[in-house]
């Protein structure tokens, strides 16, 4: 049998989303908490779309309001990150997420490990999982359309990161190969509540000092790259 639940899909900036919600076929919107969240199908296939705004806190309300409201089978994370490793108009997509401003180092806990409640346990987590099968999807997806297509660790935190010693130990610490700020709190939030996620994220700049230059010059065209990806595989997924 069909499986009706749609396919949630959250990008942080409107040139992330626009370009789905503009194809949405029988679209219809409802707001919560400020948020617009668009309903209809997308190639045949029903889902819901919202621009969350950047930053954990905004996807992560995003992402819990979309899954109480619409029970998606599934969220993906579309939009731009800075570039670990990997170059502008590459894309990567997440096989798990970290978040690396979470820091308790100071009291003796690894960098990046969040205490998440589990009926009334504390699970200690550093690699939230992403849906191994969706982001295969998305990955053979993207070798057949781009050249540079990577598998490998989002880093996400409440920071533009624009240093390439920031960079570099991105690298180092959480083998990232990109970093953005919705990814990891969004994977959170699916993990929480049992719903498989992805993250794709086409590279708009390079994480380092030209990024204040380049994330303005390609921000939009390559947001437009991660959503055409997702357009064309939304029917696999
Ligand atoms: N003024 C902007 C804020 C954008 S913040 C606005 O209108 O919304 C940058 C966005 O791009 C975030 O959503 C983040 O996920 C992504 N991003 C791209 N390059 C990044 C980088 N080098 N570091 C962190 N996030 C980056």
């Amino acid at each position: 049998m069909e499986n009706k639940s749609p396919i949630g899909i959250i990008g942080a900036m409107e040139v992330e989303v626009n370009s789905i919600i503009a194809r949405l076929a029988g679209k219809e919107s409802s707001g919560t908490a400020g948020l617009l969240f668009y309903t209809g199908e997308l190639e045949g296939v029903p889902v819901v779309v919202a621009e969350c705004g950047p930053g954990k806190v905004n996807s992560a309300v995003c992402a819990q309001i979309m899954i109480l409201k619409y029970k998606p089978r599934l969220i993906i994370n579309t939009g731009v990150a800075g570039g670990v490793g990997v170059k502008i108009g590459d894309l990567v997509t997440a096989e798990c997420c970290v978040q690396h401003d979470f820091d308790t180092t100071a009291i003796g806990d690894p960098l990046g490990t969040l205490f998440i409640r589990r009926e009334g346990r504390s699970e200690d987590i550093m690699k939230l999982p992403c849906d191994p099968n969706a982001s295969r999807v998305l990955m053979e997806e993207a070798r057949d359309i781009y050249g540079g297509a990577h598998l490998g660790v989002i880093a996400t935190g409440d920071i533009f990161v624009a240093d390439k010693e920031k960079n570099r130990w991105l690298g180092e610490k959480f083998g990232a190969k990109a970093v953005e700020m919705e990814g990891g709190s969004i994977a959170q939030a699916c993990y929480m509540n049992g719903v498989p996620c992805a993250v794709l994220r086409a590279i708009s700049d390079s994480a380092n000092d030209d990024s204040p230059v380049d994330f303005p010059a390609f921000a939009r065209e390559t947001a437009e790259k991660s959503a055409e990806l997702l357009i064309r595989a939304v029917r696999k997924l």
